[in-house]
């Protein structure tokens, strides 16, 4: 009975998690209480927050040369938090501009430091991503940021970028746990919790142990990377809830088979949802082919008169949440982890029965 919800973010969890949560919900394993209401420095939960640390680092190959932090904000406190934290005597930072996620970090990142715009695809209308040559990367910046998934426009990088011995930060929001990654090339990655990790609030923030200390001095103590891994991340009291259904996420996760396994069906899903408006003139993407995101699909109408009735018989299938950013338009198929085979097969199902009532 329940919907496929391609909803951008907050996003689809998988339903063994939210079974699991079900269950726990008012006794969580006998104890008599939920873990909503326990506190954060019990031994029960102090439990579950190292489980949820200890699996993440497995599934992603965390060494201990990095602090896997639990934060709060989202990814865009993280925009304000970077350069507090990393510029230390660096009077400038390298950004990248591919698409909106970009644009908010690099205005964040202007009120604190000069910023350095090494390339942008907006002549291209964001529809790639820079060339590892098309990088003018400055050796003297703080460090490097850029945008692995553009959630919005669709896009992403289909390599990382080698900025030499600059620490790369990576805004992960929208791909994190979606592929395998090497976590060694990231100084810092961030991630807003409400796609591929659990519920809105919690943010993920892996550092480098030895780009800590680099801090501003009007860095706001809760920012402070150095004082969350200090205090495991309860230095005040964290987001408990959305990190025990975390943990079960990153569970969830191992069980399929890691993110490889992870990587294998997304590319799967993403294959099958582009080749079907690559099939069609009747939808359409822009995005140069290799920089296709695996997780956003955005994609069109020929007939933009046609949108309304499209989402609405979406709807009543039980497709939900295919209307495309506020800022674009046209339509969006978030694929996250959660999204099963069968999500994207309902999706190409009702598009190719759209496309053959209204052509
Ligand atoms: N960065 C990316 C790539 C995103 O997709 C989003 C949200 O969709 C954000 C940042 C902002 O995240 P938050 O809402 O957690 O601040």
């Amino acid at each position: 009975s329940r919907a496929f919800n391609f909803c951008a973010g907050p996003a689809a969890l998988p339903e063994p998690v939210l079974a699991q949560a079900q269950a726990d919900l008012m006794d969580w394993q006998g104890k008599g209480l939920s873990v909503m209401e326990m506190s954060h420095r019990s031994d029960e939960f102090v439990s579950i927050a190292q489980r949820a640390e200890r699996t993440l680092r497995e599934l992603m190959g965390i060494s201990d040369d990095y602090a896997v932090l639990f934060m709060q904000g989202g990814a865009s406190t993280q925009f304000a938090t970077i350069p507090l934290n990393l510029l230390g005597g660096h009077d400038c930072a390298d950004y990248v501009n591919t698409g909106i996620w970009s644009k908010k970090a690099i205005a964040e990142a202007k009120r604190y430091t000069r910023v350095n715009v090494v390339a942008s695809t907006e002549a291209d209308n964001f529809t790639r991503c820079p060339d590892q040559s098309e990088l003018k990367l400055n050796p003297e910046a703080g460090y490097v940021h850029y945008t692995p998934n553009e959630t919005i426009g669709g896009l992403e990088y289909d390599y990382i970028p080698d900025v030499g011995d600059v620490p790369l930060v990576a805004d992960l929001s929208s791909t994190i746990l979606s592929r395998p990654q090497d976590i060694n090339r990231f100084g810092l990655i961030y991630a807003g919790a409400q796609k591929n990790i659990g519920p809105a609030g919690l943010t993920l923030v892996l550092v480098r142990r030895d780009l800590m200390g680099r801090t501003r001095p009007e860095l706001p103590t809760m920012m402070d990377y150095s004082v969350a891994d200090k205090h495991d991340s309860m230095y005040n009291t964290p987001p408990t809830f959305a990190w025990y259904l975390a943990g079960l996420v990153f569970d969830w996760v191992q069980q399929q088979g890691g993110v490889q396994a992870m990587g294998e069906l997304n590319r799967r899903k993403a294959e099958r949802l582009y080749g079907a408006i690559d099939s069609s003139d009747f939808y359409g993407n822009p995005i140069q082919p290799r920089f296709r995101s695996w997780m956003n699909v955005p994609f069109t109408l020929a007939d933009e008169r046609l949108n309304s009735a499209f989402l609405a018989g979406a709807e009543e299938r039980g497709l939900l949440s295919l209307q495309g950013h506020r800022s674009v338009g046209g339509m969006r198929a978030s694929i996250y982890n959660a999204m099963p085979e069968a999500g994207v097969e309902a999706l190409v199902a009702y598009m190719e029965t759209f496309e053959k009532e209204k052509a």
